[in-house]
């Protein structure tokens, strides 16, 4: 219980980045596969987040929903160019 409150408190002041760099992404469709509430990839497209943004080569999804948390840590193992990431961050206030 009091774990539960300290991980709710943490995630009120935290915001969870996942980044996608295509710069090396070889398009194997891993990703896709993995993950297909969260990322596409067209035929022309790298892949990108459904609900996210891009920066250049790079696209970021900040704070997905819980229940895909456990599929986008598998995209990350997953990618054999190591093109995922994930990174949390203080919010400011
Ligand atoms: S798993 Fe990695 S290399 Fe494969 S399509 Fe996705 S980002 Fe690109």
């Amino acid at each position: 219980m009091v774990l539960n409150a300290q991980k709710a408190e943490a995630s009120a002041s935290t915001s969870t980045f996942y980044k996608i760099d295509v710069t090396n992404c070889i398009k194997c469709y891993n990703c896709e596969v993995v993950a297909s509430h969260s990322i596409n990839i067209g035929i022309v497209e790298y892949p990108y987040w459904i609900n996210g943004s891009f920066y250049g080569n790079y696209r970021i999804y900040i704070n997905p929903p819980q229940e895909y948390l456990d599929d986008l840590d598998e995209t990350i193992a997953g990618c054999p160019m190591e093109c995922i990431s994930k990174s949390t961050h203080q919010k400011r206030r």
